[in-house]
Formats: C-alpha cells, sequence, structure tokens
C-alpha cells in the first residue's frame, strides 16, 4: 500500500511513501526526507505506485503518530480549502491546525472531568437595534453570513454573546475570532462572566502546554465556545452553531508566514461548509466586506448609535503647519492637545495619547553629510531606544550602541529625528510632573499580565494618561477616558501601500471611539501636516460610508481589491542580482501564460528590498476574476517546482494585506 503525504516543509507537492496497511486520510506520520527526519499528514492512498515511479525507490513510512487523525474530516477539508486558495503547502497547513507538540500521549491523558452547566445570570434587554441585528442573524438555517456594522460602543458584543447563547440552547458549538490584540482582560472578563468553564481561551501568549490543554478541552467537548486570535479557526469544535469575527477589519487575522492564509475569510469558508451562520463585526468594516454587503452576498446590519445614546465625540483637526507657525519651532504637542491633556489630569478625568511608533527617535541623522544610521541587514533606519541605550532595527531585531559621532564624517552632530511613543512618555512627565503616566507598545507590553496590569490600572483611576502605539487604539472601554490624542497621524498615510488610507480612517475612528464612552461627553484631537486628506476628515465626522464610495472610486481606477483580485509574489535570495534575475524569469513566464483578464506588475524592489540580509524582488498579479489568477499560480507552482528553485524562495502570497 502507498499513500501521500504532505510533508511539513514550504513544499506544494506531496510525497509517495509505503505503508504496511492503508492509513486514514490526516493520519500524522513520521517519514524519512533526504536525510533527514520529518513529520508530514497523509492525505491520500494508492493500492499502486504510478507507472513512471520504480516502487523500489518508494521508502516506507517510519512512524505512525496517532492511533487516529487529530484532524477530524471537517478540518481537513478546511485545509485543504486554504491550501487551494492561498497556494499554501497543504503540510503546513495541517501542521497549523494543531497546538504546536501535541503528542498521542497529551491526547491519551487527557482527563478534563466534566464540564459546569453555564450558570444563567440576568441580562441587560437589548435595545431595539440590538435586537433586530439579532433577528437577522438568526433569520435563515444554514450558512449566512452577516455583517454587524456598528459604531464602538454600540452594543455588538452583547449580540454575540446573545447569538452564542441561543445557539448553546440548541446544543451546538460556537467560535469567536477576535485579532491578535483583541483579547483585552476586559472582553476575557465577560464573555468568561458569561459563559465561564464552558468556553476555551486560545491566544498567542499560551504557553505550549497550556494551548494543548486547551485544544484537548475542545476536542473532548468539553468547551463548546472557543474565544481566540487567528488559529483558532482550526478549533476541533463539532456541530457548529455560529461563528463570530469581531474587529473582522484587523490585518492580523493575515498570517504573514506560512501559510499565508486570512482566518477571516476562511471562518467565512468554515461557516459555509458546516452549514451556519457567520458575523463579521466591526465599527469600520474592511473595503472587501462593506463590497460584499453592498452586492447583496452578506446581509447588512447598522448600528449607528450608541447605547444609551451616549453622544460620539467632537473631534478637531489640528493643522501642524499653523501650529507650527504661532509656536516658532517644531512642537511635539499641538497647544489644543496639551491644554487638553493639562485640564483632564485637572479634573480627575483621563486621557489616551496615540502615537504609532514605538521608541524614542525614529532615527538619527548626521547634521554634516547626512549618513543616517541604517540597519546592517535591512534596508531601513534604525530607532533609537533611550531607556535601553540601543539603535535598534525594528524589522530583524538587529541592535547597536549609538555613537557619538558619525561614522563617515567624525561630526558630533548628531540629530534625532522623529518622536516615539518613549519620548512622548518622557515630554509628559516632564511638561505634566502631577500626572501619572503609563506607556502601552510592544517594549513596554511583553505579557498578558502587562496588559492586564497598566489597563487594570487606568480602569481604577490610578493613572491619568496612557500613551501608545495602536494597541491603544483598540477595544477597549474606559468611561473616564474624555479625551483622545493623535500625534501625527500622517504616519501610516506615507507608506507605498494600496491601504494607507484605509487603516488610517481604521486606526483614527476606532481610536476616537475610546473617548467618551462614559456620561461625560468626548473630544478628540488630531495632530496632521495634511488636515485636508480625506481620511482625516471622513474620520473625524465617523463618515464611513463617504469614505468607503471615495476610496472604492480610487480601488476600481486603479485595479485594486474589492474590484480585483491580488496576489503579491516575493522572491528572496542572497543577492539584488539573483533576486532581480528570478523575478525576471517568473515575470516572463506569467507573462506568457496569463490569461486575458490578468494583469502582472513588475518584478521590481520591494519598498523594503532588503531584510535580514535577503534581498526581496517583487511582482504583482491582479485580475477582474479570481479564477484565472488561481489557474494562474497553479501553474506557476509547478513551474517553480519544475524549475526546483529552493522551498521558501518564492513566497506566493494571495489577498496580500501589505505590498511591503
Ligand atoms: P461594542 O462591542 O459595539 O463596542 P459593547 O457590547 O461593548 O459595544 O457595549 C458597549 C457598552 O454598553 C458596554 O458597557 C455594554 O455592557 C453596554 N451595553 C450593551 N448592550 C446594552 C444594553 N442592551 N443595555 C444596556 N447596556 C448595554
Ligand atoms: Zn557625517
Ligand atoms: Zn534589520
Amino acid at each position: 500500500m502507498y499513500a501521500d503525504v504532505a510533508v511539513c516543509l514550504p513544499l506544494w507537492r506531496t510525497f509517495l511513501y509505503s505503508v504496511p496497511e492503508p492509513l486514514p486520510t490526516a493520519t500524522r506520520v513520521e517519514i524519512p526526507f533526504g536525510t533527514r527526519q520529518i513529520q508530514g499528514f497523509v492525505v491520500g492512498a494508492r493500492a499502486e505506485p504510478p507507472e513512471d515511479m520504480d516502487p523500489d525507490t518508494i521508502r516506507p513510512v517510519t512512524g505512525v503518530l496517532d492511533p487516529a487523525p487529530l484532524i477530524r474530516p471537517d478540518i481537513f477539508r478546511l485545509c485543504r480549502w486554504i491550501a487551494d486558495y492561498y497556494a499554501a503547502p497543504l503540510g503546513e497547513v495541517l501542521k497549523s491546525a494543531l497546538p504546536p507538540n501535541i503528542t498521542a500521549r497529551h491526547v491519551a491523558a487527557f482527563d478534563g472531568g466534566t464540564t459546569a452547566p453555564a450558570e444563567i445570570r440576568p441580562r441587560v434587554d437589548l435595545t431595539p437595534a440590538q435586537a433586530a441585528a439579532l433577528e437577522t442573524i438568526r433569520a435563515r438555517d444554514g450558512f449566512h453570513p452577516v455583517l454587524l456594522h456598528g459604531v464602538t460602543g454600540s452594543g455588538k458584543t452583547e449580540i454575540y454573546m446573545r447569538a452564542i447563547e441561543e445557539c448553546r440552547a440548541h446544543g451546538r458549538t460556537a467560535l469567536v475570532l477576535v485579532p491578535e490584540i483583541g483579547l483585552t482582560p476586559q472582553v476575557r472578563e465577560r464573555f468568561a462572566a458569561r459563559f465561564g468553564p464552558q468556553m476555551a481561551l486560545i491566544h498567542s501568549a499560551l504557553k505550549p502546554r497550556q494551548r494543548i490543554d486547551e485544544w484537548l478541552r475542545i476536542y473532548n467537548r468539553r468547551a463548546p465556545i472557543v474565544i481566540g486570535t487567528r488559529s483558532a479557526l482550526f478549533a476541533p469544535l463539532e456541530d457548529l452553531g455560529v461563528i463570530i469575527v469581531d474587529e473582522e477589519h484587523e490585518s492580523s487575522y493575515k498570517q504573514d508566514d506560512l501559510p499565508r492564509y486570512n482566518a477571516r475569510d476562511s471562518a467565512v469558508m468554515r461557516a459555509k461548509m458546516s452549514g451556519a451562520p457567520v458575523v463579521l463585526g466591526s465599527a469600520t468594516p474592511s473595503m472587501e466586506t462593506f463590497r460584499n454587503a453592498e452586492t447583496g452576498r452578506y446581509a447588512y446590519v447598522h448600528l449607528p448609535d450608541r447605547v444609551e445614546a451616549r453622544t460620539l465625540p467632537d473631534v478637531t483637526i489640528v493643522n501642524m503647519r499653523e501650529e507650527y507657525v504661532r509656536q516658532g519651532r517644531q512642537a511635539v504637542f499641538s497647544d489644543r492637545l496639551l491644554t487638553g491633556i493639562r485640564d483632564r489630569v485637572d479634573r480627575g478625568e483621563q486621557s489616551i495619547v496615540l502615537l504609532n511608533r514605538r521608541g524614542y527617535s525614529m532615527f538619527l541623522l548626521c547634521r554634516r553629510c547626512g549618513h543616517s544610521f541604517h540597519c546592517r541587514d535591512c534596508s531601513v533606519s534604525m530607532t533609537y531606544h533611550r531607556k535601553t541605550r540601543r539603535l535598534l532595527c525594528h524589522y530583524c531585531g538587529h541592535w547597536q550602541r549609538p555613537r557619538d559621532a558619525c561614522p563617515d564624517c567624525g561630526s558630533e552632530y548628531i540629530q534625532y529625528v522623529g518622536e516615539g511613543t518613549e519620548q512622548l512618555e518622557q515630554l509628559l512627565n516632564d511638561l505634566l510632573p502631577d500626572a501619572r503616566v503609563a506607556r502601552v507598545d510592544r517594549d513596554t507590553m511583553r505579557h498578558l499580565r502587562d496588559f492586564d496590569r497598566v489597563f487594570g490600572e487606568f480602569r481604577k483611576g490610578a493613572l491619568d494618561i496612557l500613551v501608545g502605539t495602536q494597541m491603544v487604539a483598540k477595544g477597549h472601554d474606559f468611561p473616564k477616558v474624555t479625551l483622545v490624542g493623535v500625534v501625527s497621524a500622517d504616519a501610516a498615510l506615507g507608506l507605498p501601500d494600496f491601504r494607507a488610507a484605509e487603516r488610517t480612517f481604521q486606526l483614527l475612528t476606532q481610536v476616537a471611539g475610546r473617548s467618551g464612552r462614559g456620561d461625560v461627553p468626548g473630544e478628540v484631537v488630531i495632530q496632521s501636516y495634511f488636515p485636508d486628506h480625506y481620511a482625516f476628515q471622513l474620520a473625524a465626522r465617523q463618515r464611513f460610508e463617504d469614505f468607503y464610495r471615495r476610496e472604492a472610486h480610487f480601488r476600481r481606477v486603479m485595479f485594486y481589491p474589492p474590484f480585483t483580485s491580488l496576489a503579491g509574489i516575493m522572491v528572496l535570495e542572497t543577492s539584488r542580482e539573483r533576486a532581480a534575475r528570478l523575478a525576471r524569469k517568473i515575470a516572463d513566464f506569467l507573462d506568457a501564460e496569463r490569461p486575458g483578464p490578468v494583469r502582472i506588475l513588475g518584478p521590481a524592489p520591494a519598498p523594503l528590498e532588503k531584510l535580514n540580509k535577503t534581498y526581496r524582488h517583487q511582482l504583482l498579479v491582479k485580475s477582474a476574476a479570481r479564477e484565472p489568477l488561481h489557474a494562474l499560480l497553479g501553474r506557476l507552482r509547478r513551474f517553480l517546482e519544475d524549475t526546483k528553485a529552493p522551498p521558501g524562495r518564492v513566497i506566493i502570497d494571495v489577498d496580500p494585506m501589505t505590498l511591503m
């Protein structure tokens, strides 16, 4: 007997091994591969080897890792779809569907006891708008996608929980996906208070053993409700009653490593395969999802108002060019923002200040010769971190000590340019010595407990100001925050990315939503050098639909999603010349093979040409229809296999989130 095995390596094709007896699909096996032993999954069986293969060259499977496959047929089907759609190696997809390092022994040893029944707790009465939304979700049996477009604080989470309760009442299970940073203590507490021991939590901060334990609880039907980040998509729930994707627009749903899948879109597919409704919730839906609602593929529910008629905050956009003239110097804070923060401290209210840049100074520059301090291994400047006294590359982690003199010309006039969150924190401490300030960014928030501590203190009122990157913008509900400031809202607009305006609009709308969630109305101050940009103007007035139309026009004209299907192809090589050569070769192949409606852009060096010592050249494939794009990518995969390009040298990214 023979088995087709998808190996856990970045290879698209499968390999044939002999087996003493047929193994069920999705069985994990150990196999010899070259000189190594690696893992793989059985994905097919045959009685005879193909004619062109010498049976003597076929090696046997050396180990069967699980007595029964841990991946059930429905999850296998989902993995297969992901592998096809995202041009991802099936073995890698299957591997990511299981907790790392799970063994048959873990599975055999599981003793989860029984699940405590959920307590019935008194609940709030739904507002009429919420009730109508819930009605739409359960309007039909079977697969049925719903976009729940509700401003921050409109009660979406309450609707999710109600939908879950109902599906539990019918004995079915529920899956809730949240973005990477969405599992704030508050969200966890709210769900835990309602669903307690019935719930399993899956997120990136779990230790490997915890992850296995949570997975086993789900697998053994002890946890019918799963809340988790991206990889929870693969939770082995049976009889799914509803899938919820909160903050569906978040780019963290796209894995930027192999396998490159988008958990939101894959969740819609899982719902379709399970015949379940799927709810995509957001205050700022992605262009793709809103387009699906517009064309009627998704049902659409709008919650335009906050619960209990709390008003949306008052937004001011400060023109920093005028501010420069007025203050006579390059100020970090406008008068308006600083006065606002000071007033809040005096009144015992709270402020959040967003700057989407960590570190102390964005880069260092020699004033005499213009030398800038680049990373040794990447084509980016290094960021100065003052506390650790390091020049740090945010892409590869390489660091060095800052020097007092320019390595090129010896000049001592080194200028520190562009403030980051670390500097902002210090400035606020200097300017407002009585204020209690905490910083929230990747440098200060290393563990889940850091979030718990800082957000807990802020909630209690033990802090006046939170300064941070986008981590402060998302999902939190702090009733005493009455001011949100955005320092340098322009940061993301300059990026060479067709989603730059969308990202900026989303971030500003989200962070503005943190203000005025309690009884006192909120204020938002946005600082910008381009105050007239539509992303700012429309975010300030929370005009989502106007933004959508404006942006849709640009996307349509430029042939970008949601009006085109897009795939990025990135070549990684050890030198610029080799990268350019392989990219050219791929471009020639695609040009020759491409069907009419497909366009090829490039090859060209990626905006971030060098990363981690690797040179990156890219191509974009655009297609008005999805089918020809996928067919072409299939041919490209075979072409790459035939040319024996080493694994991982060419990255195919379907529906890319960034083009960097
Ligand atoms: P969203 O998820 O849209 O940001 P939430 O569900 O968190 O909104 O609701 C915002 C706030 O309003 C929360 O404090 C929540 O407890 C409260 N809330 C939600 N629904 C109701 C309701 N029907 N009656 C009273 N309060 C509600
Ligand atoms: Zn110099
Ligand atoms: Zn680097």
